[in-house]
């Protein structure tokens, strides 16, 4: 039973209602607090590589701590950190009032901002430059974050604390990607633990969210150490509804019987549930001590956690106050197996 969660007080929050680790910590969460947004910004709309390093060093002391937080409020339990998600434009300002003001902070002539901004919209952004597609183009992003954990890592080693973190990649795709991600990491790790004279170790594996990383997931169990069921996004991909608005037709869906349950809430077991088998079963083929759960708001809910079970996975993992009913669900399974 781990929690979903992305800062050292939800962290707390988590282990006291019996969390056994983190199972997400989403990393971009850490960046919308007081004036991170505003080095997160800096670093969007930088137009070349020195210009986004300079935000980036600004983020890497504040994100640093936080994980050291967090990793102090799970002495002794594993933590999965999720390197950066959402599609960039999310973090800029919305607004001509807000974007005057970054304007002006950065020092930017407005009409060149917006023009940024706008270069960056897209038609459909969940489908879009989000996930590792963003370290792939952007490899300073995750060597700032990979760099961020590994010395938080180290800092709260040497408090006596003891660290299991485990680095996610999300939305993988094809082996590649992961591949890509995971040597800046390994690269980041050489310096940094080498410059500190420590050795930690740590985990490197992905999130399961698209259908064509669950039907590869052979090749990926290859390369990664873990795999991390994202349900949500699983569900959005494999049954092409947006989990944005589907909620609009959906009761509809319910009440003429067409489904039997919001997919977003119960997981699909005939579909989505489908692909997480085939993802388990060729995955520990491979890796037969590969690590697996399941991070998608599904990892809350009894019926999906059953399920989840029956498979076999390592972890459930859920928001904190979803714990309590987790646990139990969990342990219904387990009786009932
Ligand atoms: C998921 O897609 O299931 C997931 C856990 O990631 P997020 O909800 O942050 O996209
Ligand atoms: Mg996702």
């Amino acid at each position: 039973m781990r929690a979903n969660a992305d800062t050292p007080r939800d962290a707390r929050i988590a282990r006291s209602f019996g969390a056994e680790g983190i199972g997400l910590c989403r990393t971009e969460h850490m960046f919308f607090e007081g004036d991170r947004i505003t080095a997160m910004r800096e670093m969007i709309v930088a137009r070349e590589e020195g210009g986004r390093r300079r935000a980036l060093n600004k983020l890497l002391p504040m994100q640093r701590a936080d994980f050291e937080g967090i990793f102090e409020a799970m002495d002794g339990l594993p933590v999965t950190i999720r390197l950066l998600d959402p599609p960039l434009h999310e973090f800029l300002p919305h607004g001509g009032e807000e974007t005057k003001l970054l304007a002006r902070t950065l020092d930017m002539a407005r009409a060149d901002l917006n023009r940024i901004i706008e270069s960056l919209r897209e038609t459909n952004p969940m489908l879009g430059h989000r996930g590792c597609r963003l370290g792939i183009s952007y490899p300073e992003i995750t060597e700032m974050q990979g760099r961020a954990i590994l010395e938080a890592a180290v800092r709260a080693m040497r408090r006596g604390i003891v660290v299991k973190p485990e680095i996610m990649i999300p939305l993988v795709s094809t082996v590649k990607e992961f591949d890509n991600q995971r040597a800046v990491i390994e690269d980041v790790a050489d310096r940094v633990l080498g410059g500190m004279g420590e050795k930690i170790s740590y985990l490197i594996g992905t999130m399961i969210e698209l259908p064509r990383a669950a039907l590869t997931a052979a090749q990926i169990a290859q390369s990664a150490e873990f795999f991390s069921f994202g349900t949500n996004d699983l569900t959005q991909t494999t049954m092409g509804l947006s989990r944005d608005d589907a909620g609009r037709f959906l009761p509809s869906y319910i009440d003429r019987g067409i489904l039997a349950d919001d997919p977003f809430q119960v997981l699909d077991t005939e579909g989505v549930g489908r692909l997480v088998g085939i993802a388990v079963e060729d995955g520990r083929r491979v890796r037969p001590n590969i690590k697996l759960g399941i991070c998608g708001e599904h990892g809350g809910e009894p019926r999906s956690i059953s399920f989840c079970h029956k498979l076999g996975l390592d972890y459930v993992s859920c928001s904190p106050f979803r714990i309590p009913i987790a646990r139990l669900a969990a342990a219904h399974a387990a009786l009932d197996a």
